[in-house]
């Protein structure tokens, strides 16, 4: 077996992972969601100050939203869709048909107007599209959200549902660009203070296809991206828990989010990825959060 899959091992054997049989699907212990919400509560005692407006969606958008953003050219083979049966009774009696040959039922299934979540920030945009301009200081939001990508794996740490936390901020470049560079300060500093090793680098997202090659070169050029990276299942290929993204007037463009001077907004995000940094205490620190060091209990439960 290897690191991924015996870490994944060790975690359902204590309890912390529940799993359903699929890859990447897995119920949480209350010891595992414990761990989640207290970190959840030192994001917002680190950046509850700054008076972002609180938004909770549930995990899904809509799907125009989710076509206007332009996903699907980046990213078709992590997105996930939510289908329906929309038939008539013979329809059905065809599917139940089928269920009971152990055919696909599913091919008969419709899309909905609903489209699962791929990153907390994604229904923000359209949002603030909506309320017009954006005021002379900008727009700073805080979302908190479980997210979907489909990418199946034993590795622990890629799930196909999991949470994510971010900040979201929306103005013109040097408004957007500061609150990066604060968050890549403050997100080192946290980490630091749960004694995790990490260290930053430039990300590389699976961007699909041979276009998707120009659009990870660019992404590196340009900066538009870091990870902050703390050991799980590897040491030389740490795992990113952390990432603070520009998207230059990307999202801005594509919903029409407009400055007071009628130019798009600039956007930025930082994204709290809630499952790999518990998933990074307990390789860190143990299995027993009893055992946990001191200074890191004293954080999480103060
Ligand atoms: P990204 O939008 O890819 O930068 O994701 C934001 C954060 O979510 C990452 O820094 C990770 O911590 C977390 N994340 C991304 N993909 C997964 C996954 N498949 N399973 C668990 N956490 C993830
Ligand atoms: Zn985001």
């Amino acid at each position: 077996m290897d690191a991924q899959a015996s870490y994944l091992a060790e975690l359902v054997q204590h309890g912390l992972l529940i799993p359903t049989g699929v890859d990447g699907l897995y119920g949480r212990s209350g010891v595992f969601e414990d761990v989640v919400d207290r970190f959840n509560t030192v994001i917002t005692g680190v950046g509850g100050k700054d008076g972002a407006e609180v938004m909770r969606f549930p995990p899904a958008i809509n799907r125009q939203h989710f076509e206007e953003s332009e996903y699907l050219k980046s990213f078709p083979q992590l997105a996930g869709t939510v289908h329906s049966f929309m038939g008539n009774e013979r329809d059905h009696m065809a599917l139940l048909d089928t269920l009971e040959k152990k055919g696909d039922w599913t091919t008969g299934q419709k899309a909905t107007q609903v489209v699962m979540t791929p990153a907390a920030c994604y229904p923000i945009y359209p949002t603030m599209a909506k309320r017009g301009p954006l005021p002379k200081e900008g727009r700073l939001v805080d979302v908190y959200s479980y997210c979907f990508r489909h990418e199946p794996s034993l590795d622990p740490a890629r799930m196909q549902l999991f949470r994510m936390r971010e900040y979201v901020r929306l103005g013109t470049p040097d408004q957007v660009m500061e609150f990066r560079q604060l968050w890549l300060d403050r997100g080192q500093k946290l980490m630091a203070s749960l004694k995790v090793p990490l260290k930053i680098d430039v990300a590389n997202d699976p961007f699909f296809g041979r276009a998707g090659k120009m659009l990870a070169v660019n992404q590196r050029d340009q900066n538009l991206k870091f990870e902050l990276l703390i050991p799980i299942t590897s040491e030389e290929k740490p795992t990113a828990c952390l990432s603070f993204n520009y998207h230059q007037d990307h999202f801005g463009h594509l919903f029409g989010i407009q400055q007071q001077d009628g130019s798009w907004a600039h956007t930025a995000c930082v994204g709290f990825g809630l499952e790999r940094i518990a998933l990074a205490l307990f390789r860190k620190h143990g299995l027993d959060v009893k055992q946990w060091p001191a200074a890191v209990r004293e954080k999480l439960w103060p």
